[in-house]
C-alpha cells in the first residue's frame, strides 16, 4: 500500500515514515503543495497523510483540489486523506473535514494512534468492518499481518504479505505488474525488474498454485474462491 506524506517538517515526516514502513506501507514524502499535486497527478497512492500548514500554501486547498479533480483510472479523487496538523481549533477541523478529509489528528501524535487511524480509514474505504480480509478460505489479518489458509498459518515475508494484501483488496480484479510495483514500492525505491514475478512465485509455493491467476499480458488476480 502506497502512502504519500505531505509534510514540511522533515523530522516529523521521517518519524511518520519510519512508523508506516514498520507497518508495511511504501511511503513517499513531499514538503510542499505544488510538489504534492505533481506526485498525485503522476502516481497512484492508497492514502495521503496531509499537513495543513505547508510552506507554499494550505493543506486544505490541496485537499479541495484533490477532491475536486475528475477521477481517472490512475488518479482517483477518493483516495483517503488523514490530516495531521498542529492546528487544533474546531474551525480548522471543520474546514478539513468538510473539504473531504477522512480523519484529523492534532500534533503531537502517538505514532501507534496514527497507524491505527490509518488502518481504520483504509478498512472503511475497502468496506470492511474488521481488520480481517476474507477471500474464500483465506483470512488476511491486516492488524497482525498474518495469513491463515484453511487450518494453516502461512508465514509470508513482508513483501509477499504486501502483495497479497493489494490483490486481496480487490479479489477477482486483474492488476498489472506496473500497478503491483506501484503499490509495493515507493518512488525512491529500487525495484528489480522481475521482483513481482518472484513474489508471485513464492506466494504460489506457500498458498498453492491456483490461488493467483496469471492473465497473460494483463496481470494477476486473486481467485475469489481461493
Ligand atoms: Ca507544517
Amino acid at each position: 500500500m502506497r502512502v504519500l506524506v505531505v509534510e514540511d517538517d522533515a523530522d516529523f515526516a521521517s518519524g511518520v515514515i519510519a512508523a508506516l514502513e514498520q507497518d508495511g506501507y511504501a511511503c513517499d514524502t513531499i514538503p510542499d503543495a505544488a510538489g504534492a499535486r505533481l506526485m498525485l497527478e503522476c502516481e497512484h497512492f492508497n492514502l495521503i497523510v496531509l499537513d495543513i500548514g505547508l510552506a507554499d500554501g494550505c493543506g486544505v486547498e490541496l485537499l479541495r483540489w484533490q477532491r475536486g479533480r475528475p477521477p481517472s483510472g490512475r488518479t482517483p479523487d477518493d483516495v483517503p486523506v488523514v490530516v495531521v496538523s498542529a492546528r487544533d481549533t474546531v474551525e480548522d477541523r471543520l474546514a478539513a473535514l468538510d473539504s473531504g478529509c477522512d480523519d484529523y489528528l492534532v500534533k503531537p501524535i502517538d505514532k501507534r494512534e496514527l497507524t491505527a487511524r490509518i488502518r481504520t480509514v483504509l478498512r472503511r474505504a475497502e468496506g470492511r468492518g474488521t481488520s480481517d480480509i476474507v477471500v474464500g478460505s483465506m483470512i488476511i489479518d491486516t492488524l497482525r499481518r498474518t495469513v491463515r489458509f484453511g487450518d494453516i498459518n502461512v508465514e509470508l515475508s513482508s513483501r509477499e504479505f504486501a502483495l497479497l494484501r493489494v490483490l486481496a483488496a480487490r479479489p477477482g480484479s486483474v492488476l498489472s505488474k506496473g500497478q503491483l510495483e506501484n503499490a509495493l514500492y515507493s518512488a525512491s525505491g529500487e525495484v528489480e525488474s522481475n521482483a513481482i514475478e518472484v513474489h508471485i512465485h513464492n506466494l504460489r509455493k506457500k498458498l498453492g498454485e491456483r490461488v493467483i491467476r496469471t492473465l497473460r499480458g494483463a496481470g494477476y488476480a486473486l481467485r475469489i474462491d481461493s
